[in-house]
């Protein structure tokens, strides 16, 4: 329990002002707070540890420096606060249901930023008053506030906001029933206070975070404790008895709070992957072949290592994941899809470059990698079967054909990088990049249902001609065109 550091006021908590009556914790005392936050999970220690003081002390909190006259309410509304950050901590193990008063939905309206590089202020308007819990994460450093089912309306241009201490924010689903918005912070921070007011005649319910800047040492220490794990989704059911069809699994990539790449559209990644996806599966569904498992069918975030879990669970003969590339502004104007297999060494440094991107989907969320211990590349491929590399590499190359009949196609569309996704040794894996949401014709195509059915219809010719190479094709129609032939077009 000593290790739980700073229990003791540091130089980093604001002076404490005198003490006022908080309806949220008045029954309790500081005392009550902190032994009760030690029994949950370690890593809360560092919030509790950073609140208590000023949490157990005053109702009143101190206004973070350039916070302007508006949002000085939400730092003097002390009679209608609801609960302080130590409270809140105190629910980290578990999120309660909203309380019972609650109906409809919990929504988010708006969420802004103040303050300075020293202190910096996050509000979040919501319907009502709300519980959650809130940690940071180092490499990189970052905010991760939990909340239940919220549904985020939030305006656009909110995820762009950057000021003081918060470089970058992201929302959306977490899990099921979870919702989670994470900062990217500027540099080692602490969560001063935490607390959520309630509505008032002239303001929303509003959930406060303040924080400060901290150092790496002070977060360091706080991290030793264990974060919470990333969700895992029910596993799709097993296949029922005597269906020995093959099983493919489809893999939208991002999803929920990680959008994947806009390419600086309106449109994302995350939904252009996941409605393409449910197209191959319905197209693959009637040809009754197949047995089709998706890692996601909704708007939800799901960890790259469940996907990869998903698949093996599943016995898969075939694992798809579906993404979409975008080129930074200036980085050249390619177009068209391409097809990626696992290697250890990127085919080219564009390769590198996507796989690196598309590996930090789980930081993105907030999921904690300091336990992956096989994050190189190479250590992935020698795990890899020598067989499964190689239908691996025949269904990618049965892809490309099939494709380039039906969508356009990079200029060089067969690619291999280190991709955390397809690390399954024993299920033939290849990560399919749809196209360049940079290039205003991909983008076009991509957004496009016909473009969809062209895709879905030539990825699915491409499966029959893989299974029946294999021998594995049960009950698609007979004969259909081999991998070479398609290949050789
Ligand atoms: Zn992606």
């Amino acid at each position: 329990m000593d290790r739980c550091p700073g229990r003791r006021p540091g130089p980093l908590s604001p002076p404490l002002p005198p003490a006022g009556a908080g309806r949220g914790t008045s029954r309790r005392s500081a005392g009550t707070l902190v032994r009760g936050a030690l029994l949950s999970l370690a890593f809360v220690c560092f919030t509790v540890s950073s609140a208590a003081p000023t949490g157990a002390a005053s109702r009143q909190q101190p206004a973070a420096p350039g916070v302007d006259a508006a949002r000085e309410a939400e730092s003097t509304a002390a009679g209608h606060e609801r609960q302080d950050s130590a409270a809140a901590v105190n629910s980290a193990a578990a999120i309660p249901a909203p309380p019972p008063a609650a109906s409809g939905p919990l929504v988010a309206r708006d969420a802004r930023l103040a303050g300075d590089a020293q202190r910096t202020r996050l509000v979040i308007d919501l319907d009502r008053a709300v519980e959650f819990r809130v940690f940071i994460l180092a490499n990189p450093y970052r905010v991760v506030l939990d909340l239940p089912d919220v549904q985020f309306a939030l305006k656009p241009d909110v995820a762009t906001r950057r000021r003081g201490l918060v470089s970058a924010l992201r929302f959306g689903v977490f899990a099921p029933g979870k919702a989670r918005m994470v900062l990217e912070a500027t540099g080692p921070v602490a969560v001063d206070r935490a607390y959520v007011l309630d509505a008032t005649a002239d303001e929303p319910a509003r959930l406060v975070i303040d924080l400060v800047a901290s150092d790496a040492e002070t977060v360091a220490r706080a991290a030793t404790a264990t974060p919470p794990a990333a969700p895992s989704p029910a596993r799709p059911a097993a296949a029922a008895d005597g269906d020995d069809r093959p099983v493919i699994v489809l893999d939208p990539g991002h999803g929920g709070i990680d959008s994947g790449t806009t390419g600086y559209s309106a449109f994302t990644e995350k939904t252009i992957v996941l409605e393409t996806a449910l197209a191959l599966r319905e197209k693959l569904e009637k040809s009754g072949a197949y047995r089709v498992v998706m890692t996601r069918s909704t708007d939800t975030f799901v960890a790259l290592g469940e996907r990869v879990r998903i698949a093996r669970a599943n016995r898969a003969a075939l694992f798809v994941s579906l993404h979409a590339d975008a080129l930074a502004r200036g980085d050249g104007k390619a177009t068209g899809a391409s097809v990626y297999t696992l290697s250890e060494t990127a085919s080219d440094a564009d390769a590198a470059r996507l796989a690196e991107s598309e590996n930090k989907a789980d930081l993105i969320a907030g999921v904690d990698l300091s336990d992956e211990s096989d994050a190189v590349a190479g250590i992935l491929v020698e795990l890899a079967h020598r067989e499964t590399r190689a239908f691996s590499s025949l269904f990618a190359r049965t892809l490309v054909g099939a494709m380039k009949t039906e969508i356009r196609t990079h200029r060089s569309p067969l690619k291999s990088a280190g991709f955390r996704v397809l690390r399954a040794h024993d299920v033939p894996s290849v990560l399919v990049e749809l196209g360049y949401m940079s290039s205003p014709e991909d983008r076009k195509q991509l957004t496009s249902e016909a473009w969809r059915e062209r895709l879905a219809g030539a990825a699915a010719r491409a499966i029959d001609a893989f299974f029946a190479a294999r021998g594995l094709n049960r009950t698609a129609p007979a004969a259909p065109e081999s991998p070479a032939a398609i290949v050789s077009r």
